[in-house]
């Protein structure tokens, strides 16, 4: 059976990507990555994702004081409130955490090579985003390069796929792929900050909203909340 790596945040990217490659017949390795940002609300969102999935999830703390330049990791950062409008089209957000998805595939690079997965599916997204540089067409290119020259697979000659599905998809194709997968929205999560309920203003829960808005549905994760 062919395998895949996910990366799984468990937001609403990472939740469809995951659906995605399962209904495309992959076996699942899930990765969650704790990178110190603030809230572990996510973590918890992606361990009930993969439950839902059926889905093994390999968890990894990480600590990287420096990332603390990112607002995503500093709680003492405002975060940024842009009108919709203006998200991702105001340069790089304080929101951009430094090589995250450098970081994040290098780890999933490993743990394919090690446990065979053919795969790395990334719920990166390049249209409706917040302008990071490593969520971009180019990078993902030249990491599955990078990847092809620095692993087993890769020089025996079977070299890793990174598979990002919803990279140019809005935020509306997105909710509706998702839906039609049968991914678990409801038990995604978001928003920038921790709490109960999504705060509404940040970046992430804009584009959300949005995406739902224009899909015509409601958000399941506020009516579960
Ligand atoms: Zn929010």
């Amino acid at each position: 059976m062919k395998r895949a790596v996910v990366l799984l945040s468990g937001g609403l990217d990472s939740t469809t990507a995951l659906f995605w490659a399962r209904e495309k017949g992959y076996r699942l390795e899930g990765l969650s990555v704790l990178y110190g940002q603030r809230h572990a609300r996510e973590l918890d969102a992606a361990r009930s994702v993969a439950i839902a999935a059926g889905c093994s999830l390999n968890e990894v703390s990480l600590s990287l004081p420096w990332l603390a330049a990112s607002a995503l990791v500093d709680k003492k950062k405002r975060l940024p409130r842009l009108p919709l409008g203006r998200i991702g089209k105001d340069g790089i957000p304080s929101t951009y955490v430094p090589g995250r998805n450098t970081i994040f595939l290098a780890l999933a690079a490993s743990l394919a090579d090690a446990v065979g997965a053919e795969a790395i599916v990334i719920g990166a997204n390049a249209l409706d985003y917040s302008g990071y540089p490593d969520c971009r067409p180019e990078f993902l290119e030249a990491f599955e390069e990078t990847a092809r020259q620095g692993t087993k697979r890769g020089v025996e000659g079977a070299p890793l796929k990174i598979l990002a599905p919803l990279l140019r998809m809005t935020k509306r194709r997105i909710v509706e792929l998702g839906l039609r997968l049968g991914a678990p929205l409801e038990r995604t999560w978001s928003c920038y900050k921790g709490g109960r309920v999504p705060c509404g203003c940040c970046d992430s829960c804009k584009l959300r909203a949005k995406g739902f808005s224009e899909a015509g549905v409601a958000d399941p994760a506020l009516a579960a909340a």
